[in-house]
């Protein structure tokens, strides 16, 4: 029977700022109040522009980062300090894949060495049994022996990519963190990852957190889509209702803009403008600068991210009872 696996909540995080136009302020909020939950075995998409602080909650939900307020809980337990043997231990539990393939693989170590390295450091098996798992866990991937005997800049970006998978698993993790593991390779080869790594979640049942700025990416892999604004989550459900009947005006603009989504005479929602400032963040709701159905208590009044209908769907618009009742593309 599935449960919870995973529960944050309240989550903050800031960060100092140094110098700069809005050097005043000293800090820029990352992740402001964010709650979520993820089940065992469950992919819950993460979605939204860069900057929104999506990166930054996935580092929080691993215990990477303190967070400055709310709690982690990982399998009924308290998130231990990073620094604590505690967290050490459930490091194996819970692996984060990098965004940039390169970037985390060591180049001079040969691939057998690095995808083997989690099973070195957390003491699973012998060397006999560490040469057949690295060797299964390439096969996992679809790599071979070859694979593993070379440098990761003799691999591909595609190839990489599948050595940073291999070596996340090393350990037989419940929770997989991924963090915008496609946005570094060819638009040919993301498609293939992905199929990997749906193939891997239905094999193994392992949970992951999936972020991503690509809702095409998110919609493919994601039971349900938490989309995040400026540190927020703003809407949250299940992908099938987030995608067919977005309720926030935000989540509507992302959707809007998949083609394979938007119904043929529905309308593509431009957003005015960039993202504010996270360090000088606007009154009231922080997207009514961009939003095209703002009215005037919007940029007074704080929306809350309350429930909408069934099915856990919640929402954080003034307006969501509205939207509800109003097709994709209507504005
Ligand atoms: Fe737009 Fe107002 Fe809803 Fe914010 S609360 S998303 S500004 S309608």
């Amino acid at each position: 029977m599935k449960g919870a696996l995973l529960l944050a909540e309240g989550l903050a995080k800031a960060y100092p700022l140094r110098g700069g136009l809005f050097a005043r302020r000293s800090q820029i909020l990352a992740v402001n109040g964010v709650s979520v939950s993820l089940n065992k075995g469950e992919t819950l998409g993460l979605v939204g522009e860069s900057g929104c602080g999506k990166s930054t909650l996935g580092r929080l939900l691993l215990g990477l980062e303190k967070p400055d307020a709310g709690c982690v809980t990982f399998d009924n337990e308290v998130m231990p300090s990073s620094k604590a043997a505690a967290w050490r231990r459930l490091r194996a539990r819970m692996q984060l894949v990098y965004q940039d393939p390169l970037g985390a693989l060591d180049a001079r170590l040969s691939v057998a060495e690095q995808v083997g390295e989690p099973l070195v450091i957390h003491g699973i098996g012998g060397p006999a049994k560490r040469k057949a798992r690295v060797l299964a866990l390439l096969a996992l991937v679809g790599l071979s022996e070859q694979h593993g005997a070379r440098l990761p800049h003799e691999l591909s970006g595609g190839q990489r990519q599948r050595v940073v998978l291999a070596r996340a698993l090393a350990t037989s993790p419940d929770l997989l963190v991924c963090d915008e593991p496609i946005s570094a390779l060819d638009v040919s080869i993301q498609a293939q990852v992905i199929n990997l790594f749906m193939d891997i979640q239905q094999k193994f049942g392992v949970a992951m957190i999936f972020i991503s700025h690509d809702l095409r990416a998110i919609r493919q892999i994601s039971q349900r889509i938490a989309v995040m604004y400026l540190g927020r989550i703003v809407e949250e459900g299940i992908t099938d209702d987030i995608l067919h009947a977005p309720l926030h005006p935000y989540t509507r603009a992302l959707v809007s803009a998949v083609p394979e989504v938007r119904k043929p005479r529905a309308r593509r929602t431009i957003l005015a403008g960039d993202p504010p400032n996270p360090a000088d963040r606007p009154d009231g709701c922080e997207f009514h600068p961009r939003c095209p159905v703002a009215m005037s208590t919007c940029s007074n009044l704080k929306p809350l991210l309350l429930g909408s209908g069934s099915r856990g769907r919640k929402v954080a618009c003034h307006l969501a009872a509205a939207n509800a009742s109003q097709p994709l593309g209507a504005h």
